[in-house]
């Protein structure tokens, strides 16, 4: 029988734009292709939390939206700093990103208090940071994705970005070139459009570190079918890095 691997899905009722899903269909989709046995779990404010979680995936939303989950996400924040503390690997695209900081303060003045699990903060301005990004990270190599937020984020000293931009895009605060964050194995970025599916690099980070805090090790059990489809979207993704980095 295929190991089992919980994934969670983080707010998606209200945190899940620009195609923020795509992720969690590429886990779930490469996990198959590995030979394990995705297990979802969609929570959201007031749900119960799942007894087990090996990794967790949450996407961006407005303002409003982030107004809308901040209580439950306070509530939940003792249980996602623990996992985080742990080792969980996560990945939190542009809104969650922002809550998993310090504080975002909105463009409106209100201060959304975020967990405090990056050591950064957020202010809102006028003007959007909208459109294609592209970075390079020194562990992931080049990342590309879509950009759509008010805020801008800084990173406080000795915090690790996800990237460097360099050619196109924003980033954290279109000011030192920063992009993301990552804090041990938890991942922050503002890289919508889907992030997975055209960086299988950082996909295969989250697989292949949740599966080894699991079951210690990572040994797929891949058929010829299996190893043919995964080639197949690898290389489509490529050709995505490609169109982005031209
Ligand atoms: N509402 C936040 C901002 O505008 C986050 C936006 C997003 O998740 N794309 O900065």
């Amino acid at each position: 029988m295929a190991k089992a691997i919980d994934v969670m899905s983080l707010y998606p009722k209200d945190m899940n734009i620009y195609g923020d899903w795509g992720n969690v269909l590429t886990i779930t989709r490469r996990l198959a292709l590995y030979g394990y046995e995705p297990r979802l779990y969609v929570y959201n404010q007031g749900d119960a939390w799942p007894g087990h979680v090996d990794m967790i995936l949450g996407g961006g939303g407005q303002d409003n939206g982030q107004k809308k989950i901040t209580e439950d996400l306070f509530l939940r924040a003792d249980e996602l700093r623990s996992l985080a503390a742990g080792g969980t690997p996560m990945l939190t695209i542009c809104g969650l990103y922002q809550l998993f900081g310090e504080y975002f303060e909105t463009i409106d003045g209100t201060r959304l208090d975020g967990i405090g699990i990056f050591g950064v903060y957020t202010k809102g301005r006028d003007v959007r940071m909208i459109g294609n990004l592209v970075e390079h990270s020194k562990q992931f190599g080049d990342v590309i994705g879509y950009e759509n937020h008010s805020g801008q984020t800084f990173l406080r000293e000795g915090v690790q970005p996800l990237g460097m931009v360099d050619a196109e895009g924003t980033g954290n605060n279109g000011e030192d070139h920063t992009e993301g964050a990552m804090v041990g194995n938890v991942i922050g970025t503002y890289m919508h459009g889907s992030l997975l599916p055209k960086n299988p690099a950082i996909a295969d980070f989250l697989i292949r570190t949740a599966v080894e805090r699991r079951y210690g090790e990572f040994q797929p059990q891949q058929g010829e079918q299996q190893r043919a489809d995964l080639a197949r979207i690898n290389a489509v993704a490529e050709q995505a890095r490609e169109v982005a980095a031209a």
